[in-house]
């Protein structure tokens, strides 16, 4: 099992998320954040830490259509190990439903 940030993510990145992995297996899109699945030690650590309630584990319903997703970006984008600047708009984004054309499959900057 691991677990499996989920659409709630996007345009978020409050990255809470990143201070307490302790395996540092997040990575950074434009406006998005993954987990690797390999590395992730189910620790379950992050879940709690997410403001946006985007971590599920992926025996969870939500995660289905993400960890695919985790798992092709966590490929290529940039590991990020401490948490940025969040948006200006990241609030006003947060409970958001159906935010998944704004997906952005671009690398972010760790
Ligand atoms: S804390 Fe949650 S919303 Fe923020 S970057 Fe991490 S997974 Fe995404
Ligand atoms: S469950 Fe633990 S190891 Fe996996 S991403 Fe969250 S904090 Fe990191």
């Amino acid at each position: 099992m691991t677990y499996v940030v989920t659409e709630n993510c996007i345009k978020c990145k409050y990255m809470d998320c990143v201070e307490v992995c302790p395996v540092d297996c997040f990575y950074v899109g434009e406006n998005f954040l993954v987990i690797h699945p390999d590395e992730c030690i189910d620790c379950g650590v992050c879940e709690p830490e997410c403001p946006a309630e985007a971590i599920v584990p992926d025996s969870d319903d939500r995660a289905a259509e993400w960890a695919e997703l985790n798992r092709t970006y966590a490929g290529s984008w940039p590991n990020i190990t401490r948490k940025g600047d969040t948006p200006a708009d990241a609030d006003e984004w947060k409970d958001k439903p159906d935010k998944k054309a704004l997906f952005s499959p671009e690398p972010g900057k760790p």
